[in-house]
């Protein structure tokens, strides 16, 4: 029975994430799902089998608090490696629950009642949420699926005595932009002179194309001092179940996040933080990564490239954005949904990552698929009466 709490939703806006209602679509209907951002294929035997051997071991109760050590210290010397700043695995970097958690605890660390946290959409659909849930105020600067570049001074004009931070992503999901070292410095230079805090999502920092390099906010002296940094291994090592992730931030920000972390889910699965700090040891297992997916972005863009998509390759994470302005009139939410039932592809629509309506009429899909569902797909597309 039904119990009257009297419950006021924090999120009353929020219904179950467009992920999770594309993905139960594609599975009604048997479609090719290309919506929900996972790989199809299964990580390494290598890891499954470390996987394995720790949790023979008995690494199986509560890890510490800020996560084991040795995965802290081998994350440590990849983000050095990589020329970033060198966080004190001790006091400055804590493994969470996906960069989701990640994310959350960080959000929730900083923001108070009132405060305004800057946002670029298309956005990932959990950092609006997080800043609501604390109280804060989402204020969004807003770029079309195929934006060129950020315009610094509109980012500048939305600053109020209010801001508290800002939140970004490169690689950026949805629409696989990667930003420039130029444009890290451009954000650095204001949140210096604003003072403003920044979270920097990162999860698809391996997975990155033509020769481009991920430019880390912990690469930039001006950012580093002031940016929770979220990472992931669920994208690095198809591994998105097992949820596991970090934070990099200096000591004094760290403090405090750890206080909400540990209240969140104190400590994450044990066995598989031994197990990553073992396979990080081989860089080769993420440096790949670049090249094995610019392959199936590849393949992708040229099976779908006749189709009559205004499309550009995709900078970087698993995903490719065809806007079908010159095809359809059709709404996108629409479009992916009969796109699902009639055609058996599964994409997300774009508007989805965006607060207001919007009609830019593109759709979102991820090529961490086989080859063989990617062609396949892609046959199914070109088949589609629009
Ligand atoms: N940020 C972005 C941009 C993502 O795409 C995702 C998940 N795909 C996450 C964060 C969440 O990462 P995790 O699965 O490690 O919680
Ligand atoms: N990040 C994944 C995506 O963008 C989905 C994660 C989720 O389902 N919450 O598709």
């Amino acid at each position: 029975m039904a119990v009257l709490t009297g419950i006021r939703s924090k999120l009353p806006d929020v219904g179950t994430t467009i992920f999770t209602s594309m993905s139960r679509l594609a599975e009604e209907h048997g479609a090719i799902n290309l919506a929900q951002g996972f790989p199809e294929f299964d990580c390494t035997p290598e890891l499954q089998g470390l996987l394995e051997k720790y949790m023979r071991m008995g690494r199986n109760q509560y890890a510490p608090m800020a996560g084991v050590m040795v995965l802290r210290e081998a994350i440590a010397e990849k983000n050095l490696a990589a020329g970033n700043r060198d966080y004190h695995p001790e006091t400055e970097i804590t493994i969470t629950s996906g960069a989701t958690e990640a994310l959350y605890a960080a959000v929730s660390t900083i923001v108070r009642p009132g405060d305004e946290v800057i946002l670029f959409e298309p956005a990932y659909d959990s950092y609006a949420p997080a800043i609501v849930t604390n109280g804060g105020v989402p204020v969004y600067i807003t770029l079309p699926p195929q934006y060129e570049y950020v315009d610094w001074q509109q980012v500048e004009a939305a600053i109020t005595s209010r801001t508290k931070a800002i939140m970004i992503n490169t690689p950026h999901n949805p629409t696989g932009k990667v930003w420039d070292r130029a444009d890290l410095e451009q954000l650095g230079t204001l949140a210096e002179k604003h003072n403003l805090l920044v979270i920097s999502d990162e999860v698809y920092e391996h997975i990155i194309f033509d020769g481009r390099r991920h430019v880390s906010a912990s690469a930039i002296a001006s950012l580093a001092e002031r940016t929770f940094v979220c990472g992931s291994f669920g994208k690095t090592f198809h591994i998105t179940g097992w949820k596991q992730g970090y934070c990099l931030a200096p000591a004094e920000l760290t403090a405090e996040f750890r206080k909400i972390h540990q209240f969140i889910v104190f400590s994450v699965f044990t066995p598989v933080q031994f197990a990553l700090a073992e396979y990080l040891k081989e860089p080769a297992h993420y440096q790949a990564l670049s090249a094995f997916y610019e392959r199936k972005r590849d393949l992708f863009y040229n099976a779908i490239e006749l189709i009559g998509f205004v499309m550009k390759p995709s900078e970087g994470s698993f995903f490719q954005n065809v806007c079908y302005e010159n095809l359809s009139d059709e709404d996108d939410v629409v479009l992916a949904q009969r796109l699902t039932s009639e055609s058996g592809v599964a994409s997300i629509p774009v508007s989805a990552f965006y607060k207001q309506p919007t009609h830019y009429r593109t759709l979102r899909f991820c090529f961490a698929k086989h080859d063989e569902t990617l062609l396949k797909a892609a046959e199914r597309l070109g088949k589609v009466r629009w």
